[in-house]
């Protein structure tokens, strides 16, 4: 049997997809094939740390896989990213061990919670607690950034609104000249993070 099939055999094996009459062939070709052998290590460890990933326990983190799943592209994101995993197995391990990383300290992020505006013409804007108006006859000049507020826009921004880990309403009085962007930023930074560490994963 060339290697090429045996690896193919592998994940099939891994997904519990190959029929017994391959698993003996396949068997016998890691009998004789150290390579292969090897490979196969490597892939039945992958499968196991995936494995425990998507089934252990339910904690905080797992809304937060569920998310970053949630932001992959979507058709079959799942199933060709966990493949897709699972045919890099080397690059994986590491890279779990930084995503599990990654995820406490955003959990730990996630807790400092104070609201943050900047823009240029802040005089304009009323704040109260944690919500930022702009209230309908004012013109902000310039762009306006609130990060852990909701924002609620009744009149003019001259610029780009940008809402981090807030809510945003609109009333029908508002107007944004420019770009209007929210962004839940552990997704965002996740996502982040994943489209660095598999950049062909996700725009292939
Ligand atoms: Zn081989």
């Amino acid at each position: 049997m060339e290697c090429k099939l045996a690896v193919s055999m592998m994940h099939d094996y891994l997904d519990d997809d190959l029929p017994g009459s391959q698993q003996r062939e396949l068997k016998e070709h890691l009998l004789s094939c150290p390579d292969c052998r090897a490979k196969f290590k490597e892939l039945e460890q992958t499968d196991l740390l995936l494995f425990s990933m998507m089934h252990h326990t339910p904690s905080a983190s797992d809304d937060l896989m569920g998310k970053i799943m949630g932001a992959l592209p979507p058709a079959k994101k799942e199933k060709r990213f966990l493949a897709w995993i699972k045919s890099h197995p080397a690059v994986t391990a590491a890279s779990f061990f930084l995503l599990v990383m990654l995820m406490s300290t955003l959990t730990f992020r996630n807790q400092d919670n104070q609201l943050v505006v900047k823009g240029n013409d802040l005089d304009q804007v009323v704040i109260q607690g944690d919500t930022v108006i702009v209230p309908n006859g004012t013109k902000i000049a310039g762009d306006l950034t609130v990060e852990n507020g909701k924002t609620r826009v009744y009149g003019e921004v001259n610029g780009n609104l940008t809402v981090i880990d807030g809510s945003l309403y609109k009333a029908s009085t508002a107007q944004i000249s420019g770009q209007v962007k929210s962004i839940d930023q552990t997704v965002s930074w996740i996502w982040y993070k994943l489209t660095h560490l598999f950049p062909d994963a996700v725009y292939r």
